[in-house]
């Protein structure tokens, strides 16, 4: 009995399900995703909220999404008090979602809502987490496929949990993953990582991402390597390994080179030449030390981030309609 209460109650709410819409910009697209989105979740059996959670919008999205929130009590719009980024403005949702099951799913329309029932027939089943793996990239560059490719094999090959290739963020999670994940304290949140980190079990779904409804991706390429870059260091320290491995052998190799330079030249002399192996075995050292102390660098500038133990977002206003007809039905009952 003394251990079942130490675990944490993953406590039964009368939500089935909660879906998390992180957004910053979106004012064009809301109206139509909250239209497509209201009409799946109106199919569907039990109680469902939203979670419309805005990144620090500068266009009008944030009106856009409290006029959706005079419909009804189950729409909830929390408001960040500045553009955080879509990790932790999913990790905001994440917090106030109360759902039995949780998905996120992107504002842009890129992610279908009509998959959702299928997404909840596969945790009805029993599975925890409902990976939504892309089976095709539409919109996107040839250039950027194959970077993301070849990304998530360097990212697997590294760290020890399993990040499925080309899933995003679109996904469904049960209450006791989401739990588990609102106590992960790191800052730094590399949702993609994070979400596998739990494990428990899990299904993968295969969809077609459809092309941005309007506007334009958030993501320029300086901003996706700097992503690649915390996804790799925050889940995985073999980059470092890597760094001392290579140290190891260009040092032996120094070494035996060295060597047979002394045996050399006891025996045939020094003509005094060399100039150019000089300065190729000078660069590569320099290289490779400036590489290893700049990686070194990203590690303890996490560490920095870590200690500082930052809030992940700040919240400005959560809007949502009191629960008034509910309350007098139940009264009448
Ligand atoms: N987003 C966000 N904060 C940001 C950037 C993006 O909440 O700082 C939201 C954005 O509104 C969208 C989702 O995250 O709902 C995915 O963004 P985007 O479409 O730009 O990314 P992509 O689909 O190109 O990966
Ligand atoms: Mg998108």
């Amino acid at each position: 009995m003394g251990i079942v209460s130490s675990i944490p109650t993953f406590g039964k709410t009368a939500i089935t399900l909660t879906v998390i819409v992180p957004y910053f910009n979106e004012a064009c697209v809301l109206p139509e995703l909250h239209t497509r989105l209201s009409s799946v979740l109106s199919s569907i059996d039990g109680q469902t909220e939203i979670i419309y959670v805005n990144d620090g919008s500068s266009d009008n999205s944030l009106d856009a999404v409290e006029r959706f929130t005079s419909e009804a009590s189950s729409i909830v719009s929390v408001s960040l008090s500045r553009n955080f980024g879509k990790e932790a403005a999913m990790s905001a949702g994440l917090a106030q979602s109360k759902g039995q099951a949780v998905i996120i799913i992107d504002a842009d329309l890129q992610d279908p809502p009509e998959l959702i029932p299928q997404m909840l027939e596969q945790w009805q089943q029993g599975y925890d987490v409902v990976n939504m793996q892309r089976s095709e990239r539409l919109g996107e560059t040839w250039f950027k496929r194959q970077s993301a490719a070849i990304y998530y094999r360097l990212l697997n090959t590294m760290s020890k949990s399993n990040i499925p290739e080309n899933v995003g963020d679109f996904r469904l999670l049960s209450r006791e993953v989401v739990d588990h994940i609102n106590r992960l304290p790191e800052r730094n949140r590399y949702m993609k990582g994070i979400f596998s980190w739990p494990g428990f079990k899990q299904t993968t779904l295969q969809f077609q991402r459809e092309a941005r409804h309007s506007g334009e991706t958030k993501w320029n390429y300086l901003s996706l390597i700097g992503l690649a870059i915390d996804g790799i260091t925050s889940f995985s320290v073999s980059p470092l390994r890597i760094a001392s491995v290579i140290g190891f052998l260009v040092a032996s190799s120094a070494f035996i080179y060295g060597m047979l330079i002394v045996v050399k030249t006891l025996f045939l002399g020094e003509p005094t030449s060399g100039y150019p192996s000089m300065m190729i075995v000078q660069l590569a050292l320099g290289g490779i030390q400036l590489l290893s102390i700049g990686l070194l660098g990203e590690y303890v500038g996490r560490i920095f981030i870590e200690t500082k133990q930052r809030p992940l977002y700040l919240i400005q206003s959560v809007n949502q309609k009191p629960a008034t007809t509910a309350l007098a039905l139940e009264c009448r009952a």
